[in-house]
């Protein structure tokens, strides 16, 4: 088949022709996200109503979906306070009851049968008893009849597309359009490995035979997902390390790198040294640098990025440090700009907030090679920037980028080299796997003197007054500190307002001391303004949401409290607290928090415990069922639909290793062209 017509999978529904797929019907898909074919084949059942498989009561634990079989002991329809009108069933299955309840079907109090046996399918939730509210249920013998010997998909739908007529449209689709969906797993891997074949797991995923189809449906898509992702990643890997780029030659000059490190006020750290030894070397050899560098919040990075950067200017190329946030560029580039200029190295800032004669001028003198370096924020991924001759890309912090927009700077390089900085600390065999394609080099060490957080947990007002004083002694002591607002994932203007508070909060109980407020609202150069007089000490304190998390290096802040600090994940805090303990004072963390939820005291007390960001991270895993886990949202790991990269390292291994063999056996080379097209959809900007 055309790769044109494999296209198709990824063209809109309107496109397609499907009995019942009318105008109606697409747009009650389109509301649920599923906008082509693909996406609907590859909506997957949510679980499955299998009618061999019914739970009994006293086995529920809660919060799950489930098919129940059981008599209607007691039906009741009571008045709600808001009127809304509610029929109320017990049932029982013999080992135990449970509340069913139907909201707006008032009808159900008459057509109901007491002492009937009915199956029930749905989410239990527990509170004082089980409940089931607006389950799917049917008179148990006629069920029997319906539906013997067949396992029924059960999706997230909505309430204009119920199950079954959901069910009724995939039926369909498949059916009519599965051919549709060629092979993508190349063949020498389908058989090697056993994978069940595309369109045959496609049709057991959404209609299965018996459970052990589904569950090898399962691992191929699982196997599916992560091979068009890692092949993508792997085979730029493969190309950059083969005959695509030339190898280059350095001088090896390092006169203006011994010049700036004789200026420095104190000397690197044997880690610091090594990676920087590690990188130089991969350099000097024109090899391809394509590395992660790995250090705690505090291990001095930025330091090892300059370093590299002038390296490669007096070696004849440009330079370019990407960081994500505005306020994270402008300190880089205020840290350097002195002294690299008395080395006659030309440093610039570009950021989103330049505009007109002034960005065409900048933007000139980068093409033209006149500027060395070039420090900025996404801003220097727009199409308008052109180096003429960049020889080295570093990001900083780098989880906060996507895989694309690694690419698209990378792509601006006359040499791809590419160094990502990040201070995530992913265990070790989860970051093989998401950073595939990259060396990794550690910062294994903190900058000598630095005296440990004191982190701890206020959960009441008594100490949060005793907090207050603490900090106001500190204050008049010439330190500064940070306040964070609660985290407010909505909307940046809730966070704006949420400082606001805070700041009312704080200078009541702090009115001597000069007070500055940031947040994510405010225009860019007033951020800078704030930050800036925070660094010179005309600010006390800082309130601020968690524009501040990353990067910002004030020495002299010495305290940090996080408002709130249950709504902010491990790693977020972490990142916080990294704000302190940067200089020769000791250091204060305060999380505030009055949470009684488990998981979050569990959370506040790692906090307390340690400080180390692999145990953390370590920790982390362990409270989190799934999800997305310390940074990993834009790796696109966590996008993954069958993978959870907590607990299936073992699937993303395996598929790594597929991955690398086959592309040593076919040089590079994806010959099927169905994973070729998905990867370049997967890949694609957007
Ligand atoms: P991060 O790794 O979190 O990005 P930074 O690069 O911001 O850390 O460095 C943290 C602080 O440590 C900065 O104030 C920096 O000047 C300082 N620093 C870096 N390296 C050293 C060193 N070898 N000795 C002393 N201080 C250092
Ligand atoms: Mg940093």
């Amino acid at each position: 088949m055309l790769k044109e017509e494999y296209m198709n999978i990824y063209n809109s529904l309107e496109d397609v022709e499907i009995k019942y797929f009318d105008e109606k019907n697409i747009k009650k898909l389109r509301s649920l996200g599923i906008k082509s074919l693909y996406d609907l084949f590859y909506y997957f059942p949510r679980s499955y109503d299998d009618r061999t498989n019914i739970m009994k009561i006293n086995e529920l634990r809660g919060d799950e979906y489930v098919v129940l079989k059981a008599s209607l002991m007691k039906i009741v329809a009571p008045p709600t306070h808001s009127g809304v009108k509610m029929v109320k069933a017990t049932a029982t299955d013999g080992t135990g009851i449970i509340e069913i309840v139907w909201f707006q079907m008032p009808y159900l109090r008459k057509t109901l049968k007491l002492g009937e046996e009915y199956i029930f399918i749905g989410q239990v939730k527990r509170g004082y008893v089980f409940q089931m509210v607006n389950p799917e249920f049917k008179l148990s013998s006629n069920q029997r009849k319906i539906s013997e010997g067949e396992i029924l998909p059960i999706y997230s739908t909505s309430k204009e597309l119920p199950q079954n007529s959901f069910r009724r449209l995939v039926k369909e689709a498949v059916k009519s359009k599965k051919q549709l969906f060629l092979e993508n797993i190349p063949d020498s891997i389908l058989k090697k490995y056993k994978i069940l074949g595309r369109e045959e797991a496609l049709t057991e995923i959404h209609f299965p035979k018996n459970s052990k189809s589904i569950e090898e449906a399962k691992r191929r898509f699982a196997i599916e997902e992560l091979l068009v992702l890692e092949m993508g990643i792997l085979q730029k890997r493969f190309e950059l390390d083969n005959e695509n780029h030339s190898k280059y030659t350095l001088e090896d000059k390092k006169t203006l790198v011994k010049k700036y490190l004789e200026n420095l006020s104190f000397s690197l750290t044997k880690a610091q040294k090594r990676v920087i030894t590690e990188i130089y070397k991969d350099l000097s050899n024109g090899r391809i640098v394509n590395r992660l560098i790995q250090g705690d919040v505090g291990s001095g990075k930025t330091i090892v990025s300059m370093i590299l950067l002038l390296y490669m200017v007096e070696n004849s190329y440009q330079g370019v440090l990407m960081a994500p946030t505005e306020i994270l560029a402008v300190q880089h580039y205020l840290s350097v700009k002195e002294k690299f200029e008395k080395l006659g190295v030309r440093v610039e800032l570009l950021t989103g907030s330049f505009k007109g004669k002034t960005k065409e001028k900048l933007l000139n003198d980068i093409k033209e090679g006149n500027v060395d370096i070039v420090i900025g924020t996404h801003a220097l991924i727009e199409e308008n920037v052109y180096f003429k001759k960049l020889g080295l890309i570093i990001i900083d912090e780098q989880h906060r980028f996507g895989v694309v927009q690694r690419k698209l700077l990378r792509d601006k390089g006359v040499l791809a080299n590419l160094v990502v900085m990040s201070a995530t600390p992913i265990p070790r065999s989860l970051a093989l796997s998401i950073y595939g394609d990259l060396d990794v080099s550690v910062i294994d060490e903190l900058p000598p003197g630095r005296k440990p957080i004191k982190t701890k947990w206020i959960s009441n007002d008594e100490d949060s007054d005793i907090m207050y004083d603490f900090i106001g002694k500190k204050l008049s002591q010439g330190r500064q500190a940070y306040f964070i607002a609660p985290l407010i994932e909505e909307s940046e203007k809730l966070a704006a307002k949420s400082t606001e508070e805070l700041y009312e909060e704080v200078s009541k109980k702090l009115p001597m001391y000069r007070i500055g407020v940031l947040h994510g609202r405010m225009k860019n150069s007033e951020k800078d303004e704030v930050m800036k007089r925070f660094k010179n000490k005309e600010l006390d304190i800082l309130v601020s949401t968690t524009v501040i998390e990353v990067g910002v290096d004030v020495p002299n802040a010495t305290i940090m409290v996080i408002n709130n600090s249950e709504r902010f994940g491990l790693s977020a805090l972490h990142q916080l607290r990294g704000r302190v303990g940067r200089g020769e004072y000791q250091s204060y963390c305060f999380l505030v928090s009055k949470t009684e939820n488990a998981t979050s005291k569990a959370r506040l007390q790692i906090m307390e415990e340690t400080q180390d960001g692999f145990k953390i991270a370590e920790e982390d895993l362990k409270l989190r069922k799934s999800g997305e886990i310390f940074g990993t949202k834009q790796s696109g790991f966590s996008d993954l639909k069958f993978t959870d990269i907590v607990h299936d390292i073992k699937t993303i291994k395996l598929v790594k290793e597929i991955c690398v063999d086959y592309l040593k056996e076919n040089r590079g080379k994806i010959e099927n062209p169905y994973l070729k097209y998905d990867i370049e959809e997967k890949f694609k900007e957007n």
